[in-house]
């Protein structure tokens, strides 16, 4: 089928030239097996299989692992406790996307967010001081607190995970991305990462095997028709807010008495909204404008018996809000961000458009953006990796994906390790960037997967003789 493409162009004045940022399609692809659930297992991952003997021994022993969230740790906990040299790069702090919607409760309870081996870590250094019970549901700043600070402080991990260091690009040494393809000697190079730190400027450092669990929180979405940038976005800087503030807490100036734009109908515009409804009720001087996309008085997903109670409630509440009507929290629904134009007095006119193409403007003092994130494919686009066109996630995974008939979380199953392996040997996308687009990760699922790579690095591992040195 046909789909209409919409292309932006900014003109520039001075040049006269015209560059085009993005294309998006005007309507949305429903889900397409044929076009995703290919077999795409490739020859090089299957010279990487354990019964391969053209398989050359490799150096399995300096690991780096990018991003020190809930996956990265877990990574780093495996690869101490297997004896392996690891690193881990982190851009900002420990857990930092938590940290930044640290005001959330998370739905999943403490039982499925920590692994026994990282209870077991941080017991063993304070056993006086109990984790959280398993049924505890805790906030995002909670379960740093007491369970990723305390596990990148256990002496097993102590000393190699690296804050403020940001990776740029990972690639292969001496090799270009579009060499050595299908050569089994690709794998025989080490990885180069090029990193940006905070008090030692660019550096390279080099691994055998690279695991990316940078997660998504730093790739937000766009604002306008059909996933492009609205007209307008980039200029309305700061002004447009992606991600989770705390509105009713400790960033409440930035929206008490102000006229607000909120954009999106996930759990994260679910959770916002419900803070923005009691704050119009606190604040009559505060107004609101809800925009979703999906044209129905029931803009949140609810799932039927949810298991999560907590995401049954938010949803509840999220769906009441857009149905009643409220003189100063308006619906919009159906609708697009079409254009956003910032004025000199700091505040921006939102252009919005329904599917009949009937237009609508008002004016706001903050947008917020909540339209899901996407993973960030600079770090690996040296490397040789084949990824989902419809979900950016890493083919084999993605198809596992399409090919299972739910999209709760809860009812997501494992897939088999080999859809963890890239045609790029021993480079592992794990966590929630591992799902790509598809927001149906759970932090269980990515416990699992470190524990499929780990045991398929063993495997491979069991060739070559042990050494301990680190990525740097
Ligand atoms: C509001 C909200 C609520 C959620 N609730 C739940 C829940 O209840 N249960 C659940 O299972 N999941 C939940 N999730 C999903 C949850 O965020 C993920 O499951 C979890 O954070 C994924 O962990 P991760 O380690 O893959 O990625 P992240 O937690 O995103 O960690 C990635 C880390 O990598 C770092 N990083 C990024 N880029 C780079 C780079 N270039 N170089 C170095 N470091 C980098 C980041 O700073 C970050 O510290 C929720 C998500 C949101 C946004």
């Amino acid at each position: 089928m046909w789909y209409g493409f919409v292309i932006r162009a900014f003109h520039r004045l001075k040049t006269g030239a015209t560059r085009v940022i993005g294309i998006g399609s005007k309507r949305r692809h429903g889900r397409d097996p044929c076009l995703c659930a290919w077999p795409v297992c490739s020859n090089l991952d299957r010279m990487h299989s354990r019964s391969d003997s053209r398989l050359v021994p490799q150096r399995l022993h300096r690991i780096a692992i990018i991003g020190a969230g809930p996956i990265g740790l877990e990574a780093a906990l495996a690869a101490a406790q297997a004896g392996l040299a690891f690193d881990v790069y982190e851009a900002g702090r420990v857990g930092d996307s938590m940290q930044n919607w640290g005001h959330v409760t998370l739905f999943t309870p403490f039982s499925m967010n920590h692994s026994q081996a990282g209870a077991q870590a941080i017991l063993a250094e304070r056993p006086n001081d109990p984790l959280p019970s398993g049924d505890a549901l805790m906030t995002g700043a909670d379960y740093v607190e007491r369970y990723l600070l305390p596990l990148s402080r256990t002496p097993l991990l102590h000393g190699r995970i690296h804050t403020g260091r940001r990776v740029i690009g990972v690639a292969r040494k001496g090799l270009l991305k579009q060499e050595a393809v299908g050569d089994p000697n690709r794998g025989g190079s080490p990885f180069l990462l090029f990193l940006d730190t905070d008090s030692q400027g660019e550096r390279l450092v080099e691994a055998d095997v690279v695991i990316d669990a940078s997660g998504l929180y730093s790739q937000p979405n766009r604002l306008g028709p059909s996933g492009l940038l609205a007209i307008g976005e980039r200029s309305a800087g700061a002004l447009v807010k992606y991600g989770l503030d705390d509105i009713t807490g400790k960033h409440r100036d930035r929206y008490v008495g102000k006229r607000i734009a909120l954009i999106g109908a996930g759990y994260s515009a679910a959770t916002s909204v419900v803070a923005l409804r009691a704050l119009v009720d606190e604040h009559p001087e505060t107004h609101v404008v809800w925009l979703t996309r999906r044209d129905s008085r029931q803009p949140i997903r609810e799932i039927e018996e949810d298991r999560l109670p907590a995401r049954r409630v938010l949803a509840k509440q999220a769906n009441a809000i857009a149905r009643e009507s409220h003189p100063r929290l308006k619906h919009l629904r159906g609708t697009w961000v079409e254009r956003l134009e910032p004025t000199q007095d700091s505040t921006v006119v939102v252009h919005s458009v329904d599917p009949a193409g009937h237009r609508n403007r008002f004016e706001v003092d903050r947008v917020i953006a909540q339209v899901g994130n996407r993973p960030d494919r600079s770090l690996y686009e040296e490397l040789q990796v084949h990824e989902c066109y419809a979900t950016q996630a890493p083919m084999k995974l993605a198809a596992a994906l399409l090919s299972q008939a739910t999209t709760d979380c809860l009812d997501r199953m494992p897939t088999p390790s080999d859809t963890l392996c890239n045609p790029e040997p021993n480079f592992f996308i794990l966590g929630a960037k591992s799902y790509g687009r598809d927001s149906s990760f759970l932090i269980r699922t990515g416990l699992a997967q470190v524990k499929q790579v780990f045991t398929l690095l063993a495997d491979r591992r069991s060739a070559t003789p042990a050494e301990a040195a680190g990525t740097e």
